[in-house]
């Protein structure tokens, strides 16, 4: 008999999950609180370890149900502390996780698909051939992962190791908009992960008719990968802006529920050499983006074997940071890190056997924009 997983389900799902495994419906309210404890505030791999649950209700449990994460293929880590983890939860479905540690924070770059369909010319991801959505469990497994190896439990105490999660690895999050809210409502759960919404940020291409959503059903903290200032080049860039130009773009910014001063929407900015790294763009992108409560975050391009693109040198992004921080934007470049291990930005890309069609991305295309409000 396989055993159902209870990592990545909500607390209705759960105690539906309990009531027709056999717990009294009477009881499935408290049995609910206390799993959602064990499992997302100690990190519980095991139904014996629940002390406060009588012994005949852990064996029913560790029958019914399981606490497995997705599998470690394996673990790296950079010389500069920066951690990544290749998981597995089926064959080909092998998608990566990565910590960032700094002075005041510990960053969690999570994936929300296997590979991506979005194609920008300059993201290793996109050159994989496999893609599927990830399913709340993949999504919430990695963050459980991380706090394991971290030894990062209870998730409530004071210094905690990872503090903010960024959905900036392989994937759209707003291509597969169900599963990423699910995951990320169990992440911020105030009596569980805890993460609050100002410490998770969904990172997008640039899914228009999907950002109100995010912003009124999921409230993260907002990140745009901009990357251009001009259509012209931002359509071979980032080629959703065939879609989705960034006027349109930028008109959902402007109206992003929550956004102020202290709620400030960031923008990505990867530094290609001689493709959108000039000063008049420098000038131009901070007038674009006038009114926005706004961060930028320029990225400094980080190649991988057989990319088209060269990372700008280093004193044009300077003078081009210089700009920007002028207007009165605070624009940290984006040191990379975990260089030495491939987990630098962008270039996440699990070797996953190839599988996909042109095909199976329209079809997940069409299926993600198929729900999107008319
Ligand atoms: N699909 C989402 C999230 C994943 S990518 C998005 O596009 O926002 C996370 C960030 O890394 C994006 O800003 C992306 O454009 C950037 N990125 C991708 N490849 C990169 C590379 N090789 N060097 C630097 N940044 C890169």
């Amino acid at each position: 008999m396989t055993q159902t997983a209870l990592i990545g389900q909500s607390p209705d799902e759960l105690k539906a999950s309990l009531i027709a495994a056999g717990v009294p419906e009477k009881a499935a309210p408290m049995r609910v609180r206390q799993l959602w404890n064990w499992i997302y505030v100690h990190g519980a791999n095991d139904f014996a370890s629940m002390t406060n649950l009588a012994k005949d209700v852990r064996a029913l449990l560790a029958g019914k149900f399981t606490l497995a994460r997705p599998e470690v293929v394996t673990e790296q880590v950079s010389n500069d502390g920066t951690r990544k983890w290749l998981l597995r939860t089926g064959k080909g479905i092998e998608f990566e996780t990565v910590y960032i540690p700094e002075p005041d924070r510990g960053t969690l770059c999570v994936s929300s698909q296997v590979g991506c369909t979005l194609n920008c010319r300059f993201c290793h991801t996109g050159t994989q051939k496999l893609v599927r959505n990830l399913n709340p469990a993949e999504i919430v497994g990695q963050l459980m992962i991380a706090r394991d190896a971290l030894s990062d439990w209870p998730s409530t105490g004071e210094n905690r190791r990872v503090t903010n999660v960024v959905m900036m690895g392989m994937g759209e999050p707003l291509y597969n908009f169900d599963n990423v809210k699910a995951a990320l409502g169990i992440v911020t759960e105030g009596d569980g992960l805890a993460l609050s919404k100002r410490r998770v940020t969904l990172s997008t291409a640039g899914v228009v008719p999907m950002i109100p959503r995010a912003g009124a059903e999921i409230g993260s903290s907002l990140a745009i990968s901009l990357h251009a200032v001009r259509d012209d080049i931002r359509d071979v860039i980032v080629p959703i802006n065939k879609k989705y130009p960034i006027k349109e773009l930028l008109d959902a910014c402007r109206s992003y529920p929550g956004v102020s001063n202290a709620r400030r929407i960031t923008f990505e900015y990867v530094m290609l050499k001689g493709v959108n790294d000039s000063l008049p763009e420098a000038r131009e992108l901070v007038k674009l983006i006038k009114g926005i409560p706004a961060k930028i975050n320029l990225i400094p391009f980080n190649p991988w074997p057989g990319a088209p693109y060269e990372c700008s040198d280093w004193d044009q992004i300077e003078k081009f940071a210089e700009i920007v921080n002028r207007a009165g934007y605070a624009s940290p470049v984006r040191t990379p890190r975990g260089r030495d291990i491939m987990a630098a930005c962008g270039q996440l890309k699990s070797e996953s056997i190839k599988l996909k069609t042109k095909d199976r991305m329209a079809e997940l295309e069409s299926a993600a924009l198929q729900r999107m409000p008319s």
